[in-house]
């Protein structure tokens, strides 16, 4: 049977943590729900999942509907789309089957590329990769997901460019029934044995927009900062992520609007770092700039942004020794009213 590979290229960085990390999750399984419901995708498609962050890795390798459960999704540091799009071409030249003299192939293959952020690795290599000998054979979807999306970068390497704008949970819901619809669409066109071009869902016009002017898709400045935290007690990291206050209100005339409200403290796995890009931090910020200090997500300490110096953030439970869970230097800690800078996760 010929399949018609579809596979799913997840951006995890720190930026998806809390809310949008969830909506993906939940995106996964209502997208599964959806297909099997319909005969044609039940008899055609096969779904895998990649996420990448610094690093990519394949939850789910290319499997049929019936057997598909959506994997948990990982969070990792770093956009390394260039890496991503590699890991995505090793699968494809292992595991989708070419159409040669004697055998029919797979069908053409699908991959829809989501990503919130900006790439922070060189992507000329695999750029070039993808235009010499997959570009022709395989359709991408770029789908850069709210306003700090780089679209241009997506713009490399596909013509079909789509900018999702949305925080929200029930756009985020539509958005996932597009996808489903499109891999119905074309399921349906497969069985009917059409060959060829890409049959996409009719766009979502209040939600999604079609990039075609590169002049509109610029990336705007960012509205968050994420800062790497390790717990002392348990060795596992944690993300703690901060809003910039005029992005959650507009207050004319505020007085200090370069700083950054809390929003959350998330535990993370030990597999973080699995996905992490392992370069040093190379963006600060003050401390003065940040509003609201966290506890620790995993051990309950009071304090969760004391810093070692060699540089990693950790959580402490106050005045006294400590030992710093990434270098295991111990530590004399004391209350310090001065201000410091924090290392920012990459994104
Ligand atoms: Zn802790
Ligand atoms: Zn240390």
């Amino acid at each position: 049977m010929r399949r018609l590979p579809i596979y799913l290229l997840i951006d995890v960085s720190e930026s998806m943590v809390g809310e949008n990390i969830r909506m993906m999750q939940d995106g996964l399984e209502q997208l599964v729900r959806t297909l099997r419901t319909d005969p044609y995708a039940l008899e055609t498609a096969h779904l895998s999942i990649i996420a990448f962050a610094g690093k990519a890795r394949t939850l789910t390798p290319l499997v049929e509907l019936v057997q598909f459960y959506p994997p948990r999704l990982p969070i990792g540091s770093g956009t390394s789309l260039g890496v991503a799009m590699n890991h995505l071409m090793d699968e494809i030249e292992r595991n989708v089957q070419r159409t040669t003299a004697e055998v029919k192939g797979d069908w053409r293959p699908i991959v829809f590329l989501m990503t919130d952020g900006k790439p922070t690795d060189d992507i000329e290599a695999a750029l070039a990769r993808w235009t010499q000998r997959f570009a022709s054979r395989v359709s991408l979807v770029g789908i850069g997901v709210g306003r700090h999306a780089s679209l241009a970068a997506l713009q490399r390497f596909t013509e079909t460019v789509i900018s999702l704008e949305t925080g929200e949970p029930a756009d985020f819901k539509r958005f996932i029934d597009w996808i489903s619809r499109s891999v119905s669409s074309q399921s349906r066109s497969v069985s009917m044995s059409r060959e060829g071009g890409l049959s996409l869902a009719k766009f979502d016009d209040d939600i999604m927009k079609k990039i075609d002017d590169i002049a509109k898709a610029t990336v705007v400045d960012e509205d968050f900062v994420i800062i790497a935290g390790k717990c002392q007690t348990t060795k596992l990291p944690y993300l703690i992520k901060y809003e910039r206050f005029s992005a959650m209100f507009n207050v004319p005339g505020m007085k200090n609007p370069g700083t950054y409200h809390l929003v959350g403290v998330y535990p993370m796995e030990r597999d973080y770092d699995d996905l992490s890009d392992t370069r040093a931090l190379a963006r600060t910020i003050s401390t003065d700039k940040l509003i609201g200090m966290p506890g620790c997500p995993h051990c309950g300490n009071r304090f969760g942004m004391a810093l070692c110096s060699c540089g990693q953030v950790m959580c402490v439970s106050g005045p006294g020794t400590a030992t710093c869970p990434s270098c295991d230097l111990e530590l004399e800690m004391e209350a310090c009213d001065d201000d410091f800078d924090v290392g920012r996760a990459r994104g």
